[in-house]
């Protein structure tokens, strides 16, 4: 079996490479490396099952030989990334999808879409739930992101019905592991590279907005079982424990042992006030539920953020 992981190269598209190859795949890893680093896929390369090439996926692929999965992961992700490519992050969710479904569809092979809780917006139901249409801003500073990966799922679904090919959506919600870029803007490297310096953690607001934070190897175990389904239609997947983002510093402040003091910044534009999957059709579906405790979690990634900002040689 042969994978295609676009944006293979990234936080989440490198742990699933990573667990395709492990469970016997072929994988090509596609990437244009803006948002993703060649470091993060370093270790694959010795891997006789593992290619890897630079492309642009809002650009059309053509590859030679059987694909049987196109795994669309390819797009800046973070508040920050999306803001500073907002064109490339409407360009890869919306003809980026179109393309990859198209690759899909020459092949015969199965299309997995990586959507988003962004789907949601700033939810006015609260858990979410897959039939929740969300409370989406199609002009503020998160459209070119909630609305490409919304235009996406429209894309998924036409060629299901259309094309009767086989797709899934999975609606990913807050993950954080090792290999998060620690600049990438989020809450969890944020706090982290902050603690670890001993410099201030910046809380957005007064940190009272919630989310749920999944530990990535939770996330794709789900994914890859949601891949070996048959189910179209989007499901959920996070961790269901929520919390406030004031208690989210507070603890990577702790388990990290800094003694850093906790600042307020202005809550950024459209900022969601609250964010916790309904993963009852996960648990259903795919009998699936996260494992790892938020401190687990958190512990293994401040192992990785220490290694990454210790000088080198140290
Ligand atoms: N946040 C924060 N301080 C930071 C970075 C983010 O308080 O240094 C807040 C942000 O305002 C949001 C939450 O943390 O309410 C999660 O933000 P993140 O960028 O991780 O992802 P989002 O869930 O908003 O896409």
């Amino acid at each position: 079996m042969r994978a295609v992981v676009t944006g293979g190269a990234g936080f989440l598209g490198s742990h699933l490479c990573e667990r395709l190859l492990a469970d016997g795949w072929q994988v090509v890893c596609v990437d244009n490396l803006v948002t993703g680093t060649a470091a993060n896929i370093a270790q694959l390369r010795q891997h006789k099952s593992f290619e890897s090439m630079q492309h642009n996926v809002s650009e059309p692929l053509y590859l030679e030989d059987t694909v049987d999965a196109v795994l669309h992961f390819a797009s800046p992700a973070s508040p920050t990334d999306y803001a500073d490519h907002p064109i490339a992050t409407l360009k890869v969710g919306t003809l980026g999808t179109h393309n990859m479904l198209g690759l899909a569809r020459a092949k015969g092979a199965t299309f997995f879409l990586a959507s988003t809780s962004e789907v949601y917006g700033d939810p006015t139901v609260h858990p979410q739930p897959e039939t929740y249409w969300g409370n989406v801003s199609p002009i503020g500073p998160r459209a070119v992101y909630d609305e490409a990966k919304r235009a996406a799922e429209a894309f998924t679904m036409a060629y299901h019905r259309t094309h009767g090919m086989k797709t899934r959506i999975v609606r990913i919600f807050n993950t954080f592991g090792p290999r998060m870029r620690i600049d990438d803007g989020r809450a969890v490297p944020n706090f982290l590279t902050q603690a670890l310096q001993n410099q201030p953690l910046t809380v957005y607001g007064d940190g009272s907005q919630t989310r749920s934070l999944c530990y990535v190897d939770d996330l794709i175990e789900g994914i890859v079982r949601l891949l070996g389904t048959e189910y179209a239609e989007p499901v959920n997947l996070g961790t269901d424990d929520e919390v406030t983002m004031l208690q989210l510093a507070t603890r990577i402040r702790d388990l990290s042992g800094s003694s850093s003091e906790i600042v307020f910044k202005p809550l950024p534009e459209d900022d969601p006030r609250q964010r916790r999957p309904d993963l009852t059709r996960a648990r259903k579906l795919l009998n699936w539920q996260p494992r790892t405790s938020l401190d687990a979690g958190l512990t293994k990634t401040i192992a990785y953020f220490r290694e990454r900002l210790s000088p080198p040689g140290y």
